[in-house]
């Protein structure tokens, strides 16, 4: 098809052009929220409060700061640390005097943590003090690191001459502030992640200011995450990984408080800190939610002020969101990837959704979706063909837009395929394009040629009061090439006896899904192995079980 534009000659719009930068975000919240507050629980044990305005001074004071050691534009600046005030400080002082912020997962394995450092040519690391014992085993294999600096109070400081740590206030306190943030071209790097590497060596993801921007200004949608500047959102995801969601950026745009949890998160701590912050909204995989209603439970408590959760990262049990609904929380599943920035889909509910069953309703906000504006979405079969938006038939999710990677840090190959990014995830896709995720490619059970979702078992297993956790994984089979084994961590009070549980386990599949797909045993484990973001870890689980067989064999 040819277009009537003149190419040559277009008639171009007359409005002002400004690169969308990051630091424009937190100085917006200087002038329309001053006054509203960050609360942070801190490592030095006590909470800490102040506003908009304050950061955004200390942010430029961390400008000024990392320019004074040397640090030069482009460059990759690591951070290894909590959710708090002095890492959103680093989140703008970095990106927005025109460096890498380039967030560290704590939780992964030190080799991976050096191999990340080394990759990414990071020249200086700011530390908070819980993982001074990392800093000490890892220094000598991060050659590129020039600085080490430990975000504490400088009366707390260890002495340490190997490395020489510096301090964190000790450098703010050095300067004042005078300092007018730049602007550059938009596609400037601003913020580099690396995913898990639960399946290969991790793969950096570099964000750029003009992605994050849009990522920002459509997370906070209605439909999205929702954030007004009446709320109070306690992010739980980790600052350390994608992000925290973009919270850092979507709170400040919005003017709602924000409350940081630090690295106590168990459910007491953030029942403490939900009720004493009147937190309205929160976020963070299922996992972490599990302690929390746990807690709950059996405290018999309730919730004031928190009314609304985003649940993402892995899928959102069924009964995780009726518990949660039955405390007065609306949950908005939502999905996304590391190399989305993170957010893809949320669900909610249409206008002609209403007037459906809560039944009906249910099942909709159980799925994962409608893709966000910005993000096209489509599912493929084998052959590459689009399959249609049917809400059943299921093939490799592809997506693209403009907060999707294109390509790796330091990497020649495109992950793309035509122009799209493949998930790596299986799915479905109605007619109102709502998304559900059946499985990662790699984790789905091939029985008898059938798909089996170790999901869908994982989901409704998950509603079983006794179970705690559990996972699905495929086990090799002799006549049905695969076949599904459930394994569960049960929950503390459990005191039946194995067999009998097991037996009330299997039964409770029982009119719930194809008596073909019901997993052929269950075996019980102390501990379930997670992923540095607290993920099922298949990987490890399958291990595991390696070389696993089946009892009796389903025939
Ligand atoms: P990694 O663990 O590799 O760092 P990410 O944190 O980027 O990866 O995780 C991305 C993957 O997490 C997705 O491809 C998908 O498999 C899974 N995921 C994220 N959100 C959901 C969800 N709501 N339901 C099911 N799976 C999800």
């Amino acid at each position: 098809m040819t277009s009537n534009i003149d190419s040559q000659n277009p008639l171009m719009g007359q409005m002002m052009y400004q690169p969308l930068m990051i630091s424009s975000i937190l100085v917006h919240a200087k002038n329309q929220h001053g006054n509203t507050e960050i609360v942070s629980r801190r490592t030095e044990g006590d909470i800490h409060r102040y506003t908009y305005a304050d950061c955004e001074l200390r942010a430029r004071k961390v400008a000024q700061a990392i320019s004074k050691l040397g640090l030069k534009p482009g460059e990759r600046v690591g951070t290894i640390a909590w959710n708090g005030y002095r890492h959103l400080e680093l989140y703008y002082g970095i990106s927005g005097s025109g460096l890498v912020c380039h967030t560290i997962n704590p939780r992964l394995f030190e080799e991976q943590i050096s191999y990340i450092i080394n990759h990414a040519q990071d020249r200086a690391i700011f530390f908070d003090i819980t993982f001074l014992s990392i800093v000490r085993k890892i220094y000598n294999e991060c050659p590129s690191v020039k600085h080490w600096i430990c975000m504490i109070d400088a009366d707390k400081l260890p002495e340490s001459n190997s490395p020489k740590i510096l301090c964190y206030e000790n450098l703010l306190d050095e300067e004042n502030g005078n300092f007018e943030w730049p602007n550059f071209d938009e596609n400037t790097a601003s913020a580099l992640c690396y995913t898990s590497g639960t399946t290969g060596k991790p793969k950096g993801v570099l964000y750029s200011h003009r992605s994050t921007l849009l990522h920002t200004y459509a997370s906070a949608l209605p439909d999205s995450l929702n954030i007004a500047s009446v709320d109070t959102v306690m992010p739980v995801v980790p600052m350390f990984h994608v992000n925290a969601w973009g919270i850092p950026y979507s709170c400040p745009i919005t003017g709602a408080k924000i409350v940081f949890p630090g690295e106590k998160l168990d459910g007491a701590s953030l029942y403490e800190l939900l009720e004493s912050e009147g937190v309205t909204m929160s976020a963070g995989v299922p996992t972490v939610w599990l302690g929390l209603l746990e807690y709950i439970r059996s405290q018999k408590l309730k919730f004031t002020t928190f009314n609304k959760a985003i649940v993402g990262g892995s899928v959102c049990p069924p009964a995780m969101m009726n518990d949660f609904n039955a405390l007065g929380v609306k949950i908005t599943h939502a999905w996304g990837m590391t190399e989305l920035s993170p957010l893809g889909t949320a669900a909610s509910l249409k206008a002609s959704d209403l007037k459906k069953s809560e039944a009906q309703k249910k099942l909709i906000l159980q799925k994962q979706g409608r893709s966000i504006y910005g993000i096209e979405m489509k599912i493929i079969d084998a052959n590459g063909e689009t399959l249609p938006r049917d809400g059943k038939s299921y093939g490799d999710l592809l997506v693209k837009g403009h907060w999707v990677i294109s390509n790796y840090y330091r990497s020649d190959l495109s992950p793309l395929d035509k122009g799209w990014f493949p998930t790596g995830d299986v799915a479905t896709i109605d007619q109102d394009g709502n998304m559900q995720i059946t499985d990662r490619s790699k984790d789905v059970i091939k029985s008898g040629g059938e798909w089996i979702s170790s999901i869908e078992i994982e989901s409704i297993a998950s509603a079983f009061p006794d179970i705690s956790i559990c996972a699905c994984i495929s086990i090799p089979h002799p006549k049905w090439g695969e076949r599904p084994l459930l394994i569960v961590v049960k929950k503390l009070s459990v005191t039946k006896k194995d067999d009998l549980l097991k037996k009330e386990i299997l039964s409770f599949f029982d009119g719930k899904m194809p008596k073909w797909s019901i997993p052929d045993d269950v075996v019980f484990i102390d501990q379930m192995p997670l992923t540095a973001t607290g993920k099922l870890y298949k990987m490890k689980i399958r291990e595991l079980f390696n070389g696993y067989q089946f009892k009796s064999n389903h025939s």
